[in-house]
């Protein structure tokens, strides 16, 4: 039987996975949980939308800014890094802002770092969706990664475009420079490669992360693994 958990001991292996879900998330961390991609209803229109410094149907701006950083919605000074000083005051509204984020188009507070760090590091620099090609302002809504192809994906498509995404075309089963099966499949490019084409010629690989696209550089899955229609499950099982 095993021994009894105690306190302490349940403690540390909560504290191991939670450090666990955190090394994880950084290295792809939910753009939803994100607070230049929350959720955020207009104190005018109440129309839904990302979190931005101006509606993006009615163009008020937004009395309660949330920072886009840090996500704070008040400046308790605890950090002491503000570069406007209110020592011993709560601040709120227009007087905890410093800026908006050219990228995310929300308010980033008046604290240094995240000044500072904000526009370098904003993570929807670039957020163009893979689908209807619209940036962050020609969309009100918020922004999604695909978790087969990680391209950036508007509220609209979001759906549709994984659905479609999970699945190669019955013809790229094939291998690009050899046609022959191809066990490894990139979902980005939608190409596939056979156990000699998909490791170029002078690169050494890891044995134990996935082998990367030799045309993209993005992780292959093995094709075998992926949604695949019956009609491909006959030729796997034919070839092997
Ligand atoms: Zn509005
Ligand atoms: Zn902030
Ligand atoms: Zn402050
Ligand atoms: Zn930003
Ligand atoms: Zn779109
Ligand atoms: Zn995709
Ligand atoms: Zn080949
Ligand atoms: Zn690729």
């Amino acid at each position: 039987m095993p021994k009894k958990k105690t306190g302490q001991r349940k403690k540390a292996e909560k504290q191991k996975a939670r450090q666990k879900e955190l090394r994880k998330g950084r290295a792809n961390r939910s753009l939803a949980e994100l607070p230049c991609n929350a959720i955020m209803e207009c104190e005018k229109c109440q129309r839904r939308q990302k979190n931005r410094a101006f509606c993006y149907f009615c163009q008020s701006v937004q009395r309660l800014p949330m920072c886009a950083h840090c996500g704070k919605t008040k400046c308790m000074m605890k950090t002491g890094d503000c570069v406007i000083k209110h020592a011993g005051q709560y601040t709120t509204g227009m007087s905890m802002v410093g800026a908006i984020c050219d990228f995310c188009e929300a308010w980033v507070c008046h604290g240094r770092k995240c000044l500072q760090s904000h526009a370098c590091t904003c993570p929807l620099t670039d957020a163009v969706c893979a689908e209807c090609e619209r940036d962050v302002w020609s969309h009100g809504g918020r922004i999604f990664r695909c978790s087969f192809c990680q391209n950036f994906l508007c509220e609209d498509d979001q759906f549709e475009h994984q659905a479609s995404c999970q699945v190669l075309e019955q013809e790229s089963y094939k291998c690009l420079s050899c046609n022959r099966l191809g066990q490894y499949s990139c979902l980005r490019c939608k190409t596939c490669y056979c156990e000699d084409h998909v490791r170029r010629k002078g690169i050494k690989y890891d044995n134990k992360s996935k082998i990367p696209c030799p045309k993209c550089g993005f992780e292959t899955q093995e094709t075998k693994q992926l949604c695949m229609s019956s009609k491909y499950l006959f030729f796997y099982y034919y070839y092997y």
